[in-house]
């Protein structure tokens, strides 16, 4: 006899697509996650890992997900942790420069408004 799904039941109900469902790297071990250890970075590690994503077709939704969620460890859309922190830390410093830019914009504007009517 057929199983009736149960109306709450996550296994038998659909799912929406998601980008992981297309990973290059599905049903990797951990492995494919390499951590720095003994005094081994990362990075190092991270060959087979980076090689996988270079032909994943969700590389950009995976890179995505571990910038914004901040994934500390492993590879994720072709990029180890030390690459990710420094796109980070990058990221940051320019949004920075932007807004001291904004800042000193109105400041300049605040200063010509305020010599132009007196
Ligand atoms: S980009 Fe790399 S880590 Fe991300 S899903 Fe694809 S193969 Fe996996």
């Amino acid at each position: 006899m057929p199983r009736i799904p149960h109306p709450n039941d996550r296994r038998t109900l659909p799912r929406a697509r998601h980008w992981s469902d297309h990973a290059a790297c599905a049903g990797a071990t951990a492995d494919f996650f390499p951590v720095g250890k003994r005094g081994v970075p990362a990075s190092v590690l991270a060959g087979d890992a980076k090689a996988t994503c270079q032909r994943c077709p969700v590389r950009a939704a995976c890179l995505t997900h571990a910038l914004t969620f901040r994934e500390d460890y492993g590879v994720w859309g072709g990029l180890d942790e030390d690459e990710r922190a420094d796109l980070l830390l990058r990221a940051r410093r320019a949004a920075e420069r932007q807004r001291r830019k904004e800042r000193e914009q109105q400041k300049e504007k605040e200063k010509a408004d305020a010599s132009a009517s007196a």
